[in-house]
């Protein structure tokens, strides 16, 4: 069991940019907001600043990291395309990351079902696969609905500063 204390800080960074858009050739500076989680451990409790400077720290690297992924598939405000590039790129990763807590959670299925069936036979077994299905199907979960948000929400966080567009 662990000891200690999780600290989790959530942050938000500002970032200017171009963007342009590769379909209609649409550019326009821009203002991104990205949004980051960071988290920092202090075991057995000690170094808590530290931790939390960590979980800080780490919350405003990814936070600058999202703007830039917001930045990418944002859809163009002229055409409404979004670069098909950067879109393909986002969904590989999502895809990936699905495969990767699949696998997670198989893992963990495994070796509990290993583990408890020693001691609990077929009983131990169910347990551990289903131990293992619950928490990769919860990190799936989370991790979409938060790939999804990024997607759709992607044209919230970018202000467009081109003036004088008539439309
Ligand atoms: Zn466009």
């Amino acid at each position: 069991m662990y000891v200690g204390k999780k600290h989790t800080a959530v942050r938000s960074a500002e970032v200017e940019r171009t963007f342009t858009c590769k379909g209609c050739g649409y550019a326009s500076p821009v203002r991104v907001v990205g949004i980051g989680e960071g988290t920092g451990q202090s075991p057995y409790f000690l170094d808590g600043d530290g931790a939390r400077r960590r979980a800080d720290d780490e919350a405003g690297t990814r936070a600058l990291e999202d703007a830039e992924v917001v930045l990418a598939i944002v859809p163009c405000p002229k055409c409404d395309q979004r670069d098909p590039e950067a879109a393909r790129a986002f969904k590989t990763k999502g895809l990936l990351a699905t495969v990767g807590l699949l696998a997670f959670g198989c893992a963990i299925g495994a070796v509990l079902a290993v583990l408890m069936s020693h001691r609990s036979g077929s009983m131990g077994l169910v347990f551990g696969v289903g131990t293992g299905v619950l928490s990769a199907g919860a990190g799936i979960y989370v991790d979409r609905t938060k790939r999804r948000a990024t997607w759709d929400g992607a044209i919230l966080r970018v202000t467009f500063l081109r003036e004088g567009d008539g439309g």
